[in-house]
C-alpha cells in the first residue's frame, strides 16, 4: 500500500479537478459506493475465472461471518447500486466515480495493491454513439492532462453467441497445442480460454499468431456495429488501432473493448481500459441493460502527466515577521487576506529578516509582507515584490498603513 505525500497530492487534485470539469461538461453525475462489498458481487459480476477474482482479491469474513471484499474495481459496485436503488426507473444513468481499488498483485512501477481509478459508466445505453461518446470523453481528458503518444486500441468481442462459438473453436485449437503453452495459459484453457489471447508470455504470443481470430466469428450485426464505431471515431478525428487480440481482464465485456496505452509506461502500458458490458446488470439480478464504461488508473496517469500538472502551486504572499507584537499582526493580516482568497504562508522560524527573505524566495511567492517592531510601532506594513514578472519591477518596496489594507490589496492585484 502506498502513501500519497504532500509533494504529490497537489498534482492529484489538479487531475481530479480537470476530470470533474470534463465530466460535468458531459452531463455526468458522480456516484460514491462503499469500498467493501459482499464477495459474491465480484465473483458473480467479474467472473470466477478471472485473475482479479481468482487471485487478486482482498477478502475476509466480518464479525457476522459474511464474506466481504475490498473492491478490486468500480463497475460491479456501480451496477449493484443502480439495481438496488432502482435508478434506471429514471432513465439511463451516465455516471462517474473515483476512488481506491485493491488487488493483491506484485507491486512495481505503475502497479500497486491499493491504487486509484477514475471511471465512467453509461448504463442503459445501447447505441454505438454511446460507445463513441464514452471513448471520446476518456481521450479528450487524457489529452487535456497533457499525455502524448497515446494509442487507442480497439476490438469487438461480438455478442454472447459470437463469443460462445469462438470460445469452443479456440479451446479446441489450444488443446491440440497444450504442451506448447505456458503454465498459466494451460490452466486457463478450461476456465477462461479468451484470456490466453492476451498472454504476456512470449512463446505463447508467437504460437497465437496462427490461432483462430475472434474477428472471423463476428455475426453480420456485430461487424456492422464495429464498423460504425470506427466510422464515428474517424469522424471525431480520434485515431485508433484495431487489435484483434484485445480481450480485457474481466468477464463481463461484449462488443466494444478498448484500451488506451502509452509508449512511456514500460510494461504497465495501459492507462485506460473499458468496454461494453451488456450482460452485467442482468447477471447481478437486474433487467437486461446495455452499458459501456471505462476506468483510468490514476497512478499511471500521474506518471505520464505533463509538467504543468506536476509543478506545485506557490503562495501568493509570504509573511515575514519578528517579535511578539509583529507575530500577532502577521497572523491577523494573513487571516484577512485569506478571507478574500489570497493564499498566504506565514513564516514560523523567528530567524533574522535576511533568512526569512530567503525562505520567502524559496516559497515561490510573488510578494512578501514584512512586519517588524518598527512597522508595528508606526502602524505600517511593508510589502515587497519578490520577482520580476513581465516588466514589473522586482524587489520594489511599498509601505501601507495597517488602516488602509484596501490599498495593499489593490497592489497585490497588479
Ligand atoms: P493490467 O493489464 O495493467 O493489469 P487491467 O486490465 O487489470 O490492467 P483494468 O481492470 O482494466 O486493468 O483497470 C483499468 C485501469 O486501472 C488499468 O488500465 C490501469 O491503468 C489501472 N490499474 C489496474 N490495476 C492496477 C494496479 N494494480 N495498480 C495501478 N493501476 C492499476
Ligand atoms: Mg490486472
Amino acid at each position: 500500500m502506498v502513501d500519497l505525500l504532500p509533494a504529490q497530492s497537489e498534482s492529484w487534485q489538479k487531475v481530479e479537478s480537470i476530470a470533474r470539469t470534463h465530466f460535468s461538461r458531459a452531463g455526468l453525475k458522480e456516484i460514491r459506493t462503499p469500498i467493501i462489498e459482499k464477495t459474491e458481487l465480484f465473483s458473480r459480476g467479474i467472473g470466477e475465472g478471472t485473475d482479479v477474482v481468482g487471485k487478486e482479491m482482498y477478502s475476509f469474513d466480518d464479525r457476522g461471518g459474511r464474506s466481504c471484499t475490498l473492491r478490486p474495481e468500480g463497475t460491479a459496485s456501480v451496477a449493484r447500486s443502480i439495481i438496488q436503488h432502482g435508478l434506471l426507473n429514471k432513465g439511463p444513468q451516465r455516471l462517474w466515480y473515483e476512488g481506491p481499488m485493491f488487488r493483491y498483485e506484485r507491486p512495481q512501477a505503475g502497479r500497486q495493491r491499493q491504487f486509484h481509478q477514475i471511471g465512467v459508466e453509461f448504463v442503459g445505453l445501447a447505441s454505438v454513439i454511446s460507445d463513441a461518446e464514452a471513448i471520446s470523453i476518456a481521450w479528450d481528458f487524457l489529452k487535456d492532462i497533457g499525455l502524448k503518444d497515446l494509442t487507442l486500441e480497439l476490438n469487438s468481442l461480438g455478442s454472447n453467441e459470437d463469443r460462445f462459438v469462438f470460445k469452443e473453436e479456440l479451446k479446441e485449437w489450444l488443446e491440440k497445442r497444450f504442451d506448447l503453452l505456458d503454465e498459466d495459459s494451460q490452466k486457463r484453457i478450461k476456465v477462461n480460454p479468451l484470456r490466453i489471447l492476451d498472454s504476456k508470455n512470449n512463446d505463447t504470443k508467437k504460437l497465437l499468431h496462427d490461432a483462430p481470430s475472434l474477428n472471423d466469428f463476428l455475426s453480420k450485426e456485430s461487424k456492422t456495429r464495429f464498423d460504425y464505431l470506427q466510422n464515428l471515431l474517424d469522424d471525431l478525428n480520434i485515431p485508433y488501432k484495431i487489435n484483434y487480440k484485445l480481450v480485457r481482464g474481466l468477464d463481463y465485456y461484449s462488443h466494444t473493448a478498448f484500451e488506451i496505452t502509452s509508449d512511456h509506461l514500460g510494461s504497465q502500458a495501459t492507462v485506460c481500459g473499458g468496454g461494453r458490458y451488456d450482460n452485467l446488470i442482468s447477471e447481478l439480478g437486474g433487467q437486461k441493460t446495455p452499458s459501456i464504461g471505462w476506468a483510468i488508473g490514476m497512478e499511471r496517469l500521474l506518471i505520464l502527466a505533463s509538467d504543468s500538472i506536476l509543478t506545485s502551486r506557490s503562495p501568493d504572499v509570504y509573511v515575514i515577521h519578528r517579535g511578539l507584537e509583529s507575530e500577532k499582526l502577521a497572523l491577523n493580516i494573513a487571516r484577512q487576506l485569506r478571507s478574500i482568497n489570497f493564499s498566504i504562508e506565514l513564516d514560523y522560524s523567528g530567524s533574522s529578516f535576511s533568512k526569512q527573505f530567503k525562505r520567502a524566495d524559496k516559497s515561490g511567492a510573488d510578494w512578501a509582507i514584512v512586519i517588524g517592531e518598527n512597522e508595528v510601532l508606526k502602524g505600517q506594513l511593508k510589502m515587497k515584490r519578490l520577482r520580476n514578472i513581465g516588466n514589473k519591477d522586482g524587489s520594489k518596496e511599498y509601505i501601507f498603513s495597517t488602516g488602509e489594507l484596501d490599498k495593499l490589496i489593490a497592489k497585490l492585484n497588479t
